[in-house]
This record gives C-alpha cells, structure tokens and sequence, in this order.
C-alpha cells in the first residue's frame, strides 16, 4: 500500500513526456532547424508521425490540448489542405530517406473531420511516405463515434484506438462538460472490436469536482467489464489561470491532496488487482499487450504520448502544435493555427519553438526516462551528483529509494514520487514551479 507524504508532493513536477520539457522551449529555432533535421535522417532510420488534429465536437471544460470547436467546415477543409502540404514538404526533404513504422493521429478528435477525410489523409501518408504495414493508433472522442467511423479505421488498418472515457459517473460527467453514457462507450468498444481494433486504451481520471472512492471505484468496475487492454489513470490539474476554459468547473468540489493520493493509489489497487501490469506512474496493460511486453523487457520508452513501446528515436510532428522529436533536437510548430497555415503556405515548415539539446540533456534526459520506465538509473554520468543525491535523501528517507554506488532504485511504493524523484535530476527545475502536483 502507497505511503502518503505530502512533503515529497507539495511541488508540482513536470510529466517529463521530453527532457528537457516543454517549459524550456524558446524561439531561437525555425524552419531551418527542422530541414537539417531531416536532412540528417538515414535511408533506413526508423521513424515515427504523429498528425494533430486540433479540433472537437464538443470542448470539455477540463481540456488542456490545444483544440478547438469543429464547428464550421471550411475551417476544417482549410486546416486539412494544410496538412496535405505540410506531409508534401516532408515527402520532398525526405527524398525516400526514413522507414515510416508508426503512424499515430490525435488531437482534438481525430474524429471530428470527415471519415471520408480521415480516409485520404490516412492513404496520403501511406503512399507518398511509402509506409510498410505500419502501426495505426487514433485517439477517438466515443460521442458520435458511429459504425461509418469504425469502417473507416478498418479500412486503414487501424489497430490501435485510445478512448477519453475520464469518468462514467453521470454527475460528474456533468461537472466536467463532458456527458457521454455508458451506453456510447460499450457501443463504441463493440464497434472497434468488430473492426478489428486490436488494441484498446481508456483514458480515466481522478481528482475530478464531487468524485469520490465510490464513484471511481464503480468507474473502475465498469471499465473493467469492457476490458480495455489499456488503461491511463491521470490527475486532474485544476489551473484555470493557464486554462480559461477550466474556469467552468466548480474548484470547491474538488478533492483535497490526501484524497487524490488516495485515489491514484485505489485505481493502482484495483487495475493490479484485475491483472493488469502497472506501466511507469499513471498507465495500465494487460500482460500479453506490447507495452506490458516492454515493461518486461526493458525495452519501456517515453515520449510526448506517455509510455510506449515504441523504439525510434525520430518523432516526426505534422500540424498545428505538435512537437518533433530528434536525438539532438525538439522541435514545436506553431500552436496558433492561423500561424501555421501562414506558414506552411509559405512553403515552409511551421517550427516556431524548440531547442538543440545538449550532450548533458542527453544524459540526464536519459536517466530520467530509465527512472520512469525502469524505476532504476545509474547517475554515474550526471554532473554534481553528489547534489543529486542531497536532492534525493528525503525520498531515501523515507524509504521509498535505494542506492547502489551511483546506481538510484525506486521502491515499489515509489511508483507516485516516481517524478519526483525524476525531478531531481533535472537541472531546470531547481527553481520554478510551473507544473501540476505528481499525485
Ligand atoms: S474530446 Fe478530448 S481533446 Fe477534445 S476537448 Fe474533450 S478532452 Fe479535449
């Protein structure tokens, strides 16, 4: 059972989804650094897309993603004739050079453009990146998700499907600007099955205005009669101050910080409990899943998804605000869509923030991804460690690490200090206090 030590949660961390974070991003990067990238880029590396969509139906009042209303269709039309370009301006620097294996789409809703739009970009990508059987995963908002939508991801091979279920209690549901019923959620689970989804995940959160033990506890049954081979469980992070829409949802419902401890570690209990593997600090996998399988191995990586198992080391970002990742680099187009249309109709790539990482973020971005997806990092190589080590004693006073020379490993009740204790190692974060709780 997880120990409860406010000292060691009172300061907010980053999810460390990239080291260095986001938070470090500026703008003395362009265009230019994006084409050296890819120009760097060998006949047969392995790399990795993402397409962000930025657009939803409906706006939940919790959202933090860079999304808009998908309420007028020119808007749409216009933002996927960018898309189109922007792919063709990768194809063009490419010139064949990359091995495409992953093709991920989210957003927004990858759900509220057309299917028959869906379908096109989806073909576009495929055959002018000249993609061999890659691996498709779309996030998909289960509101209006029909059997059209599901025809669709079966006729692009998509196997992969992330739902935003959040919570299944109607109260709550309605706290959050989010109302959608068990009912859409079963029917969207059995549609995907039918269309050959192969790998399900659900998105759930804790921490949400009014949500109690009972109620996440019936949430957590209800999901598990549906048996997703994944599970997210996030926090909430209340900071309407960043986020304007958030100012909708009533903060005095909220749940203190004991409470949401003791949710992160009741929805840890019971998805352990069912069987399912616990992956880093906040996901869930069935054992024969291919995440589950690289826990295991050893072969856990982190990227601007969370925990995946996926092994390139090249993250290619198309569309608004999606980020690219390369060993030496992190890239960011511009968030503002009127921005990024500006650009890329200018017939060039819209990075407008990022960084070149240096040799010593590769070292500590290194140990901090072995601390999340291993729980075990050597820091022989991290400069000042005896103040790393200084850092880390009230975590090792209570016993939640170990040391073995240079070598720092968490303990099994370390799983929600795990950024933390990542924190720890990273030389921006000794002053600023940008981030949400751990917990
Ligand atoms: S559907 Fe997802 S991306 Fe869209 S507003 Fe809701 S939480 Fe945000």
């Amino acid at each position: 059972m997880w120990k409860y030590h406010p000292a060691l949660l009172a300061r907010p961390v980053p999810r460390y989804t990239s080291y260095p974070t986001a938070a470090e991003f500026g703008d003395s990067v362009d265009h230019a650094d994006m084409a050296a990238a890819l120009d760097a880029i060998g006949v047969d590396e392995r790399i990795s897309l993402y397409l962000h969509i930025p657009y939803c139906h409906e706006i939940c009042w919790y959202c933090g993603c860079n999304t808009g209303a998908a309420n007028r269709t020119s808007r749409l039309a216009a933002y996927l004739e960018r898309l189109d370009e922007e792919i063709d301006l990768l194809v063009e620097r490419l010139s064949g050079r990359g091995r495409i294996g992953r093709i991920a789409f989210g957003g927004g809703s990858p759900n509220a453009i057309p299917t028959t739009a869906f379908a096109s970009l989806v073909e576009r990508v495929v055959t002018r990146l000249r993609c061999a059987d890659p691996v498709l995963s779309v996030e998909i908002d289960p509101r209006g998700f029909d059997a059209e939508w599901a025809a669709v991801l079966e006729a692009t091979g998509t196997t992969r499907v992330s739902l935003g279920v959040q919570t299944f209690d109607p109260a709550i549901q309605s706290r959050i600007g989010r109302v959608q019923p068990v009912e859409d959620i079963e029917r969207t689970v059995a549609l995907l099955r039918g269309a050959g989804v192969t790998s399900i995940n659900f998105d759930l959160m804790y921490g949400l205005p009014g949500q109690d033990e009972a109620s996440l506890a019936a949430t957590l049954e209800t999901a598990l009669a549906m048996a997703p081979d994944r599970l997210a469980v996030f926090g909430y992070a209340h900071v309407p101050h960043i986020i304007p829409r958030q100012r909708r949802i009533d903060a005095t419902a909220l749940p203190d910080a004991a409470a949401r401890f003791a949710q992160a570690a009741q929805a840890h209990g019971v998805l352990t409990g069912a069987g399912y593997r616990a992956i880093g600090f906040d996901h869930f996998a069935r054992p024969g899943d291919a995440l589950a399988q690289a826990a295991e191995a050893g072969t856990l990586r982190r990227n601007f998804q969370g925990f995946t198992e996926d092994q390139a080391e090249i993250l290619i970002g198309l569309g608004a605000s999606s980020i690219s990742a390369f060993p030496d680099r992190l890239l960011q187009n511009e968030k503002n869509t009127g921005r990024y249309h500006l650009a890329i109709g200018a017939g060039r790539f819209a990075t407008s923030r990022g960084l070149l990482r240096t040799a010593e973020d590769r070292v500590r971005g290194r140990a901090i991804t072995a601390t999340l997806t291993a729980g075990s990092a050597d820091l022989s190589d991290i400069p000042g460690f005896e103040e790393v080590r200084e850092r880390l004693a009230p975590f090792e006073a209570a016993g939640l690490i170990g040391w073995a020379g240079r070598r720092v490993t968490l303990g099994g009740d370390a799983l929600p200090y795990a950024r933390g204790i990542a924190s720890a190692l990273d030389c921006y974060r000794q002053q600023g206090h940008r981030f949400s709780s751990a917990v």
